[in-house]
């Protein structure tokens, strides 16, 4: 645990400023992403230091197809999430709290010389929501640029922008996941809004930062010509044609049964929607 950056004080508690959802935090309490805690008047990021999920990864897995190519990456994660998304993969880690799950003891210093000795050039930070365990991923970030790594960000990118703004000098590599071009569909199926996210991809790329976008094509839901022309058509016109974009195929999970996997048309109809807009690279995921 590590008292937390971004809050201000509110009626009987604190208010998080880290996500656009700015919790209300009273004494005791937690916010939506169940990783920050109000105590005697001030916020704790609870899991700093205190990892849930690492593993070696190849950096396609990310998915990451244009950066490091062919070269692994240590994947690291804590719990919690400020997304709800009913179909979530990861939901055993994502939609808990800390201490619900078993988690090791592992120091920004650990993590990276843990890195280095295993001859991996790059870190990442994925499986759940890294920003909402902000303190911990920031501080590792900077001392594995210290060292000569690179760090990667795998994150659906709703987050404020004056924590996105101090984070962003140390990545390297950026994931983000649009859910859907459609706010009804985020506030829905996701508990969060859509213009956060278009505006942290754009502040990710002006930034230098190599950017791809994936999005998981759920059938009836968000996977008509017209939502994926949407989103093709928002990464042309905002300078975006050259990130790599991944539909990824989804698969019933969490409180998800209905509807059945994408089937692999939608995927390939996706893509050549994509590249008549302009797109220069797609890719299909979990095909
Ligand atoms: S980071 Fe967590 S506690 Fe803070 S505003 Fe977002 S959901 Fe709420
Ligand atoms: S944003 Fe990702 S980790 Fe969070 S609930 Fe949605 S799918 Fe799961």
């Amino acid at each position: 645990m590590r008292e937390a950056r971004f809050h201000i004080p509110a009626p009987g508690g604190v208010e998080c400023t880290l996500c656009p959802h700015h919790c209300r935090i009273p004494e005791g309490g937690r916010g939506r992403c169940r990783s920050r805690e109000c105590r005697d008047g001030k916020l704790w990021a609870l899991s700093y230091g205190a990892p849930c999920a690492l593993a070696v990864d190849p950096v396609e897995k990310k998915p990451l197809n244009g950066f490091l190519p062919g070269t692994y990456c240590l994947s690291l994660s804590c719990t919690g999430c400020n997304l709800s998304c009913r179909w979530c993969q990861n939901s055993d880690i994502s939609q808990a709290a800390p201490g619900e799950v078993e988690c090791t003891v592992l120091t920004p210093e650990e993590a990276v010389d843990l890195c280095i000795r295993r001859g991996l050039p790059s870190m990442a930070y994925t499986y759940t929501e890294p920003f909402t365990w902000w303190e911990y991923m920031y501080d590792m970030a900077v001392l594995a640029r210290r060292k000569g790594l690179k760090n990667i960000l795998v994150s659906a990118g709703y987050v404020e922008q004056e924590p996105l703004r101090e984070l962003l000098p140390y990545l390297d590599a950026a994931n983000i996941d649009i859910k859907a071009m459609d706010d009804g569909f985020y506030r829905t199926w996701c508990g969060a809004r859509l213009a956060p996210v278009l505006g942290n991809i754009l502040a990710l790329h002006e930034g230098g930062v190599h950017v791809e976008v994936t999005n998981l094509l759920i059938p009836g839901l968000n996977d008509s010509d017209g939502q994926v022309r949407a989103l093709c058509h928002w990464m042309v016109d905002h300078g975006l044609q050259a990130v790599p974009l991944h539909f990824s195929r989804y698969f019933p999970r969490y409180r998800m049964r209905e509807p059945g996997m994408t089937p692999k048309a939608t995927l390939l109809r996706a893509k050549g929607i994509a590249q008549d807009a302009g797109c220069e690279t797609v890719y299909l995921g979990n095909v």
